[in-house]
């Protein structure tokens, strides 16, 4: 053991305890399972490396040298699939095992001669160096589009320090081939680059973590705001839009229009035609109410077989057009059970300054709904 040895040692633990860290998330977060297992892997193979490099007593030991390289490149071969399986990227499995078998091959057999202990250094540098840079330059534009700029700088910043520190290493090593620049070597060069390298890849491991943990939470908060039948927005998306919109009238004094839609007789077409046919008929409703809104409207399921429509940006003459257009499009709309047709009923409400909340402007909405109902359905009644 050289006098780095400890810090090796220190670098193989943590990077033990990332790869803990990495197949527990494997385990526990299954929409990531592919990209977890082979971080997992990077970090394990990371790790047996390090151990290997610690156990360097002199220039020659093929399992130490040349078999710490190779576990190095496989890791780094590892670490390239889980970016291409976390940013759902277009793999290349042919690439990055032709590169590991050559390398590998070249390693091993460079790793016979200690004379030519200065050209295996090189070879593994180029080869992590490449592989880290195709790694960073197929991801970089898919982690600014989904987890924005301060993320990818983030991610960018170790990846590059790592190739231009080992640039730095190969020109050195081209300038003298008679000492091999080994990161065992009792240097304070290497205990730098040694130390750069532990914080940087710990820094690195931690922003891939985070960026893992803002996508399953976006996920988690889409589901959230989802109905899970008809794919609409659900009243909890409907009562954050419904704050904002209630803020933006506030301030604006631009009145919204409101409609809730509840289908007629809703449980008799359950009865008669069973519940799945009842829920095809949820699904068709939706879509057709999402093709007869535009693009800054809003339409939720509220619940069971009643919606609800935001109509922004219109005056109350042309809401009430747009209800009966709605209502028109609900009953021609045709769901593949002969005989079967349904009808909706719609409420039509402005919000006003009378009112004191957003809750209010729907309790109206719902009054004439019910007014709409008492006339007989399949109409539109206005608060
Ligand atoms: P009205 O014209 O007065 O609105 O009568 P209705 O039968 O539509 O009203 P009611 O509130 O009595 O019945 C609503 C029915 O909607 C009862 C419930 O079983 C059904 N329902 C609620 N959610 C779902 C769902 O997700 N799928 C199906 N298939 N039915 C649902
Ligand atoms: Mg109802
Ligand atoms: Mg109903």
């Amino acid at each position: 053991m050289t006098s780095l040895g400890p810090l090796f040692w220190f670098a193989a633990v943590q990077f033990g305890v990332y790869a803990l860290g990495w197949a527990a998330c494997s385990l526990w977060v299954t929409e990531e399972r592919p990209a977890a297992a082979y971080c997992a892997l990077f970090s394990l193979l990371v790790a047996v490396g390090f151990a290997l490099v610690s156990y360097r007593t002199g220039p020659t030991g093929w399992l130490t040298h040349a078999g710490s390289n190779i576990v190095l490149v496989a890791g780094f071969s590892a670490l390239r699939r889980a970016s291409e399986r976390f940013m759902r990227l277009p793999s290349s499995p042919t690439e990055t095992l032709i590169v590991l078998v050559v390398s590998s091959g070249a390693i091993a057999l460079l790793g016979l001669s200690s004379e030519l202990a200065w050209l295996r250094t090189i070879v593994c540098f180029a080869v992590v160096a490449f592989l880290v840079t195709r790694t960073a330059l197929a991801a970089l534009a898919p982690i600014r589009a989904e987890f924005g700029d301060r993320f990818a700088l983030l991610a960018m910043v170790p990846a590059g320090g790592l190739v231009v520190g080992i640039a730095v290493r190969i020109a050195q090593q081209l300038a003298d081939r008679n000492v091999p620049l080994e990161i065992h070597g009792d240097s304070s060069s290497n205990f730098g680059l040694l130390v750069v390298y532990i914080v940087l890849t710990g820094i690195f491991t931690f922003v891939v973590m985070g960026m893992l943990l803002r996508r399953v939470l976006k996920g988690v908060r889409e589901l959230s705001l989802q109905d899970s039948l008809t794919g609409l927005p659900n009243r909890r998306a409907y009562d954050a839009r419904m704050a904002q919109e209630w803020n933006r009238f506030r301030r604006s004094g631009a009145p919204y229009n409101l409609l809730a839609i509840d289908l007629d007789h809703f449980k008799q077409i359950n009865d008669t035609y069973g519940h799945a046919v009842g829920d095809h008929v949820l699904v068709q409703v939706a879509k057709a109410l999402q093709s007869g809104a535009r693009k800054n409207d809003l339409v939720v399921r509220l619940g069971g077989e009643e919606f609800a429509v935001l109509l922004t940006d219109q005056s109350s003459e042309r809401a009430r057009d747009a209800a009966e257009r709605i209502r028109r499009l609900i009953a021609s709309t045709s769901f593949d059970t002969p005989g079967l047709t349904v009808t909706a009923s719609i409420g039509l409400a402005t919000a006003d300054a009378a009112d004191v909340d957003a809750a209010r402007v729907l309790e109206r909405a719902d009054s004439a709904l019910y007014r709409a109902k008492s006339e007989g359905r399949n109409c539109v009644c206005v608060a």
